[in-house]
């Protein structure tokens, strides 16, 4: 039987609702009471590392998490990760970056309505995630809704519905059949060693382009070390923001573009407005997510990963 390590963290399966809304109030142990079928399937110890919505989750917490993994690394099989959807892509993309050449599986999960509720997601979530453990998944990824997605290609795409996520510009890294059946697709060997790899820069901007923006919103920008322009379709820039972005660039900040669409990668080879934009200086972020590409930022690793 695997031994897991299971974090609790918060979010909404962990919620109990309040007068102000509903509040993360269950320890790790309470949320195991309601599988009594884990027996089966896994030894597991409970780490309550904090009990928080993940809106309040900040990079230092992020932190802690990946640290704690590559502490406990030698004692456990595989690590779970209980935490709220809202920001779960964050965290799944940093500890991806964070925990480099792992061989072992680290799996997060949340849910879209508190354990226990009727009709509740989280019990199948969590179950879920100890179901690809036991299977044998080894690497950084969500379980949610029956798939199995890789940390870095991670999105919230709704806020209410109980399938809220996607793989984005990557196929899933598996399915959990309904009856609990896992499949896993064939998984590449790990070819690096383990480390864990620090956060380094935490100077970064994501400026969202819409008609019209002032072009004065460079020259604020000026303090950070990196700004990922969100633009439209293939990237690039509108001819009247090209002075702004220069400056910026020539001043020693790095400038990166990807896509308001939700999938598909930037070119800026396309059209005339990219290759505009890299002349400049802007680099294409290809089919990398947001919070990929804040999460690689962060440890230093963009231009390393495919
Ligand atoms: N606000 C909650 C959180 O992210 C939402 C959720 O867990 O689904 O903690």
């Amino acid at each position: 039987m695997k031994h897991v390590l299971f974090i609790a963290t918060g979010g909404t399966l962990a919620c109990r609702q309040s007068e102000n809304g509903l509040i993360p109030a269950l320890t790790g142990e309470d949320l195991l009471t309601f599988l009594p079928e884990l027996s089966t399937l896994c030894t597991i110890t409970i780490e309550n590392l904090f009990s928080i919505d993940s809106t309040d989750v900040t990079t230092a917490h992020r932190v802690q998490m990946a640290e704690l993994i590559f502490r406990e690394y030698a004692n456990y099989d595989g690590f779970i990760i209980s935490h709220g959807t809202d920001t779960l892509s964050h965290t799944a993309a940093l500890l991806y970056h964070m925990l480099r050449g792992i061989d072992k599986p680290v799996l997060l999960t949340g849910a879209q309505k508190p354990i226990g509720v009727p009709d509740s997601d989280a019990e199948r979530n969590l179950l879920d995630t100890f179901r690809v453990i036991a299977a044998g998944y080894r690497g950084v990824a969500a379980v949610v809704h029956g798939r199995i997605i890789r940390g870095n290609h991670l999105v919230k795409v709704d806020c209410e519905d109980m399938d809220p996520f996607r793989s984005i510009n990557a196929p899933v890294e598996g399915t959990i059949a309904p009856d609990g059946t896992v499949h896993l697709c064939p998984q590449t060997p790990v070819s690096r060693p383990f480390e864990l790899i620090p956060v380094k820069d935490t100077r970064i901007f994501v400026l969202r382009l819409i008609p019209g923006l002032d072009p004065a919103v460079f020259s604020m920008l000026s303090g950070y070390q990196h700004v990922i322009i969100e633009g439209y379709g293939s990237g690039g820039i509108p001819v009247y923001l090209e002075t702004g972005l220069k400056a910026l660039i020539e001043q020693g900040t790095n400038v990166y573009i990807t896509t308001e669409c939700l999938s598909g990668s930037v070119d800026l080879t396309k059209y005339a407005v990219g290759c505009r934009a890299a002349a400049l200086g802007a680099v294409s972020l290809g089919s990398h997510t947001i919070a990929d590409t804040v999460a690689s930022i962060l440890c230093g690793t963009l231009t390393d990963e495919p």
